[in-house]
């Protein structure tokens, strides 16, 4: 993928956890912070520049995809982001924050290239692929913004297009009393 998509659900993630009554500050951080969180597994491609092999424990889409490592970062970054909330806010705040960690990993499993993903690591280090892998993978580096680059951020943009429009959506101001 080429990291639209997972900046997509980070932002869906946000307006999930957005009420009418949340600040503009609130917004922000949250959409930061969630599309931050759902990117994050990406940085392993600097495995590429410290010459460890695609395929090794971790390389790109390795252990850093797995769906264990994206349970505790998501809890890590769920806790920070619920900070100063209610308790029934602060659980769901976390829930939100591990299923966009999550589903990081997952989106990649139905790439259509590259190798799968690592999503049972440390139990497991097959590469997973889905079954039905109908998302485009992304050329690494500077190829994506060649031109099977663009194409690749143009499906994908087609395929989220329906949870962007829901993220951008505005929000039901609550009846009044
Ligand atoms: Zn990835």
């Amino acid at each position: 993928m080429a990291s639209i998509g997972h900046v997509i659900v980070g932002l869906a993630g946000a307006r999930l956890l957005t009420t009418p009554k949340s600040s503009l500050r609130e917004r922000l951080g949250l959409a930061a912070g969630l599309s931050a969180l759902s990117l994050f597994p990406d940085a392993d491609v600097i495995a590429f520049a410290l010459r460890i092999p695609y395929e090794a424990e971790w390389g790109h889409r390795g252990a850093s995809h797995s769906l264990l490592l994206a349970l505790l970062l998501g809890i890590a970054c769920g806790l920070m982001l619920a900070r100063g909330r209610g308790h029934g806010q602060r659980l769901r705040v976390l829930i939100v924050a591990a299923l966009v960690a999550i589903s990081h990993g997952l989106l990649d499993a139905l790439t259509d290239g590259g190798l799968g993903v690592a999503l049972l690591w440390p139990w497991s280090h097959e590469r997973i692929f889905f079954p039905l892998r109908p998302l485009p993978v992304a050329p690494i580096g500077l190829r994506l913004l060649g031109p099977r680059g663009l194409s690749v951020i143009a499906h994908e943009l087609l395929y989220f297009l329906p949870l962007l429009l829901w993220t951008l959506w505005p929000a039901a101001k609550s009846p009044r009393r």
